[in-house]
């Protein structure tokens, strides 16, 4: 421990400064892992980790307690891809052709990209500016550090398919606040990271806690986990008519990113319950299961307002449809009781699109080897 009779001048400066320093002793109270270093402390060992109000210190990454959260980062490393290595010819020419595309299809593909393309900073943002601070587990925040980097690249996938297709950069980097449908989903996100990211927010009580695992569903489970995958279904389905064929093959690749991001997100909530049983009440879970029926119905009506006829092999009905079968395995993989009865999956092909293994002739574009595909089991 700290002695606080002891402080030195530049301790004491510090301390006038920041709470962290004058509140508690560091050990205590530093999350953030650049709190004053407590010389002779003693070393951490693994019972004294923990997911979240963790008292040992952040900065050691070994020895390991969560194994799982490492092993995402493996996984995310060697699925490393830039989008600059996709070739966009077929779609760049499909695009400008006449009528290789009808205008359905062209509202419903811009609609797509410009969900994603803001949706992606959304996503980094609450990583690094509300999560990662909170996550008081060493192991868990290399993870986040990777994540944020591919929501980088998946960032600049949206800029190289801009670039390439000749789009209006403004009107697509913008849907996210000028059309209805994309901003009632951002908005209804960005309530509960805005919470986080108030500077005087502190995990540490049962409401703080419920706080920050709200945080968790609504960017990790709903986010990533519910609203990609409409999107991802609704470009591969495209894609397996042979339509913006690049784009499809970068969906794939971030597709699997996702499947590991949504996975992780999963593993932390899980954790954090095994860890703190009081927080997962049963209102609390009615609570979740809720959010994910509300976010089931925005993407209904994102869904009708992107396709309003439909189009070959995908419709607003279907979507839906895919959204319930979809928000029932999220459910079940946090142990919720399901929300939706109906909910057979509309669209099989989907597990085998995200097989990328078995999809180097199906596409018939070129795939990049890259040292393993073999992160696609997390879905
Ligand atoms: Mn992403
Ligand atoms: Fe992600």
């Amino acid at each position: 421990m700290l002695d606080w009779s002891e402080l030195s001048a530049t301790q004491k400066a510090m301390a006038a400064i920041h709470p962290v320093f004058s509140e508690q002793p560091a050990r205590k109270t530093d999350a953030t892992g650049l709190g004053m270093i407590e010389r002779g402390g003693g070393r951490v060992s693994v019972d004294e980790k923990a997911m979240i109000n963790s008292r040992a210190d952040v900065n050691q990454l070994l020895p390991l307690k969560y194994r799982w959260a490492w092993e995402k980062y493996l996984a995310g490393c060697n699925n490393h891809w830039m989008p600059t290595e996709v070739s966009m010819q077929a779609d760049i020419a499909l695009w400008k052709s006449r009528d290789g595309l009808s205008e359905d299809e062209r509202r419903s593909i811009k609609r797509n990209l410009g969900f994603f393309a803001a949706s992606e900073s959304l996503v980094a943002n609450n990583i690094v500016l509300a999560i990662y601070r909170h996550l008081t587990n060493p192991e868990c925040r290399q993870y986040l550090l990777r994540q944020a980097f591919e929501e980088a690249v998946h960032t600049h996938t949206f800029q190289y398919i801009v670039e390439s297709l000749g789009l209006d950069e403004g009107e697509l980097f913008n849907m996210y606040r000028e059309v209805p449908s994309i901003t009632d989903k951002a908005a209804w996100a960005l309530k509960y990271t805005q919470n986080l990211d108030d500077p005087d927010f502190r995990t540490g009580t049962p409401e703080a806690d419920r706080a920050f695992l709200r945080d968790l569903v609504a960017f990790y489970v709903i986010f990533e986990g519910m609203w990609f995958y409409t999107g991802f279904a609704q470009i591969l389905s495209l894609g397996r008519r042979n339509k913006m064929v690049g784009i499809a093959e970068q969906y794939q690749y971030i597709l699997r990113d996702e499947s590991i991001h949504l996975n992780f997100g999963i593993d932390v909530i899980n954790q954090i319950k095994i860890e703190n049983p009081h927080l997962w009440s049963r209102t609390f879970q009615d609570e979740i299961r809720q959010m994910i029926v509300e976010a089931a119905e925005l993407e209904a009506a994102y869904g009708r307002d992107t396709m309003p006829r439909g189009f070959l092999g995908l419709n607003a009905a279907l979507c839906e449809q895919y959204m319930h079968f979809i928000a029932n395995r999220r459910c079940a993989q946090l142990g919720l009781v399901p929300v939706f009865k109906d909910a057979e999956n509309p669209f099989p092909w989907m597990s085998e699109v995200m097989d990328l293994k078995k999809e180097k002739n199906f596409f018939e574009t070129r795939v990049i080897e890259y040292q393993n595909g073999g992160a696609l089991n997390w879905e």
